[in-house]
């Protein structure tokens, strides 16, 4: 392909629309899901819009690097879970947290009062079927149509790819897990 036909595969097929609320999904099993997702927030931020990133999963009291910013720069990174993994001995309550924070997420949505709402690993809900992914289509649906909403997790469901207009996934070549070096501070959390 010449460079002028890569160019012109590029470009969009109708005029370009000059503001428009984006479903952004950032997927796969390598790492930069969430710190990806941080990226927009914090050039978002440098804009005055107005950000906010629901966690779910992430342990409630989570003190990590980018809630320590947020701190700092007045924005909101509000974690509820109880840190769940597939050894989670209380699913119930790890269910159950998911939707409480799925409402408060309904809630930021329909608000009016953002302009980007990130749900950082929202995936793993609608993976396991705790959340309706129907419900969660409806819900982007019915949006303001300037808001971007951003997802992150591994496994995205088939319905909300085709949904989103912006798809990534993240691919692993190398991870330092797999030589057994520990998460580094900064860098992971
Ligand atoms: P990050 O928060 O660094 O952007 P992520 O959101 O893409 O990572 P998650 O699937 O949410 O990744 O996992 C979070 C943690 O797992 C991070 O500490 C990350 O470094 C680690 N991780 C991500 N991908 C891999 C991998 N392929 N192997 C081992 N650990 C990984
Ligand atoms: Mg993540």
């Amino acid at each position: 392909m010449t460079r002028a036909e890569e160019i012109e595969r590029h470009q969009p097929v109708r005029g370009p629309r000059v503001k428009k609320g984006l479903v952004i999904v950032n997927t796969g099993d390598g790492k930069g899901k969430t710190t990806a997702a941080m990226g927009v927030l914090f050039r978002a931020w440098g804009r005055d819009m107005r950000v906010v990133m629901l966690q779910f999963i992430k342990h409630t009291t989570a003190r990590f690097g980018e809630q320590r910013a947020a701190k700092k720069i007045g924005v909101d990174i509000l974690a509820y879970g109880d840190g769940f993994t597939w050894r989670s001995k209380d699913m119930d309550r790890t269910q159950e947290m998911a939707r409480i924070q799925w409402n408060v997420a309904k809630e930021k949505i329909a608000s009016g009062l953002y302009d980007v709402v990130i749900l950082d690993e929202f995936t793993y809900p609608m993976h396991y079927g705790w959340i309706p992914v129907a419900e969660v289509l409806e819900v982007l649906k019915a949006r303001n149509p300037d808001l971007h909403v951003i997802i992150t997790g591994r496994s995205a469901p088939p319905e909300l790819v085709e949904y989103a207009d912006l798809v990534t996934e993240m691919r692993a070549i190398k991870h330092p897990y797999q030589e057994g070096i520990k998460a580094q501070p900064g860098i992971e959390f």
